[in-house]
């Protein structure tokens, strides 16, 4: 059996009697099972993906009128995503054997439309990571082979759909960690605008940046996830009340104007593989009649540091709520409450974890508040700044997704700043709160995907999905 990797043709094939959804279902556990060795899976969800897929064939047969509009989409969810009555750890020990009281309002708004959640999928602790190595339970490894990483943070869910272990993945990203994962594993990643997708249920990192966002292997199925996970919650006091309009695909526009930014193709950082096929992209969107224009952007050099200080303070007050009394570990060690909040957070987060909290109370102490917090708000301001001001000629940015393709596992762990740097191009949509999508373009002199990624005003998540569609 090979159901295909689009919704609409999942849908096709069900509705007219190729197979049931219950088959699907045992065809996505048999590849969960053959790709074990990946580890992109934390938990399976097995036996009630069977059940509920036998209630959805019942319901398609006795009540099609009655069916959501995403039935026969089986996902999985990155472990952030909380699900009422499962497991949610955040990759990390200090959350083992915690329970999510609740559902993120994405997933509640899937479930009701009859998606089947098959598992969540391994991550870098708190999202915490650019290569999937940081996780309590193991690495996640890209199934390109070769002992690669898949990209991080949301490395499981990029696995979970490059290896058909599902048709879709929810990941999170707070600076590039579904656009990333996408490109090393040649799928497609979208990252909404702030506050397009409610936050709520997303175990915060950094919360003036996180966002849920969607991995698929074409534009369309991602659509169909997003329009149904988009627009304002209640429970979400960030979430725009902009509606989120159809994302659908009735727009034939003509040609565009596409920035893209001169300095990325003199960086340092770009390999000669990424560099060439930007270049590539860049003539051929032109030979498709898109006007491509290199524009200037001051702050490259600017970004990662940054995203790094403000990410890093907001993580060290967010998880600040993890004190071994609330939730998750607990130390049996300690003599008193102040030595069982230090021994709790020290034997249950991952070193890096420990490290972005030290960072993030450095850059937030009273000395230096002004000198870094301070005026990395600045900066992010004029990078935001920066940005609407090219989108006031431009109808999109291009820029390649990452600046190299996926290294080998443990080639950049042992030097945190190198993997932080890999970020350059990612972290300025997040900054700037913008909508960007990776697409699949190449692959490298040694077979390794290479993804580019374009970038739209705020909102316009539709265009994007429009155009990045016309592409294939
Ligand atoms: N690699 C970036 C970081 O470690 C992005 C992570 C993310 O988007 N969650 O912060």
């Amino acid at each position: 059996m090979n159901p295909g990797r689009s919704l609409i043709a999942i849908q096709e094939k069900i509705k007219s009697g190729n197979f049931t959804i219950s088959d699907l279902v045992q065809y996505y556990l048999e590849r969960i099972e053959g790709a074990k060795h990946l580890n992109a899976y934390l938990e399976v969800f097995a036996d009630e993906a069977i059940t509920k897929a036998k209630i959805l064939d019942e319901k398609l047969k006795n009540q099609p009128d009655q069916c959501g509009k995403l039935i026969g989409a089986v996902i999985s969810i990155k472990d952030v995503i909380c699900y009422e009555g499962h497991k949610v750890s955040a990759s990390s020990k200090i959350l083992n054997g915690f329970e999510s009281l609740y559902s993120a309002t994405a997933v509640q708004r899937l479930l009701d439309e009859d998606v089947i959640i098959i598992g969540r999928t391994n991550c870098d602790e708190f999202a915490m990571g650019s290569g999937n190595e940081n996780s309590a339970y193991g690495p996640v490894i890209n199934g390109v082979g070769e002992n690669r990483v898949p990209g991080g943070s949301s490395g499981g869910a990029a696995v979970s759909v490059q290896m058909d272990t599902c048709l879709a993945a929810l990941g999170s990203e707070t600076g590039g960690s579904i656009r990333q994962p996408a490109a090393f594993t040649g799928i497609y990643g979208l990252k909404p605008s702030y506050g397009r997708v409610s936050r709520y249920g997303l175990i915060a990192y950094g919360s003036s940046f996180d966002q849920i966002g969607v991995f698929s292997h074409d534009v369309k199925t991602m659509a169909s996830l997003l329009e149904i996970i988009a627009g304002n919650d209640p429970m979400d006091a960030t979430s725009s009340t902009t509606p989120a309009g159809k994302y659908d695909f009735a727009d034939t526009r003509g040609p565009q104007k596409i920035a893209y930014i001169d300095d990325v193709l003199n960086h340092p950082s770009i390999s000669p593989d990424v560099k060439s096929a930007t270049l590539k992209t860049i003539a051929d969107l032109e030979s498709r009649g898109h006007e491509l224009v290199p524009v200037n952007f001051d702050f490259l050099d600017h970004v990662v540091a940054t995203y790094y200080i403000l990410t890093t303070a907001e993580a060290s007050s967010n998880l600040g709520r993890y004190d071994g009394i609330r939730y998750g570990h607990r130390s049996k060690e300690a003599k008193d409450i102040h030595e069982l909040y230090i021994k709790s957070r020290s034997e249950g987060f991952g070193d890096e974890v420990k490290r972005r909290i030290m960072m993030g109370a450095f850059v937030l102490s009273v000395g230096y508040y002004d000198a870094y917090f301070t005026k990395a708000q600045k900066v992010r301001r004029l990078i935001k700044e920066e940005i609407e001001n090219i989108f006031s000629t431009f109808a999109l940015i291009l820029m390649p997704t990452t600046p190299d393709v996926a290294w080998k596992l443990n080639d950049k762990s042992a030097d945190p700043l190198k993997e932080y740097l890999a970020d350059i191009y990612t972290v300025i949509a997040n900054l700037a709160g913008i909508p960007a999508l990776s697409f699949p373009v190449s692959q490298s002199d040694n077979g390794m995907p290479i993804g580019m990624q374009l970038m739209a005003p705020q909102f316009k998540e539709r265009d994007l999905l429009n155009f990045v569609e016309t592409l294939h």
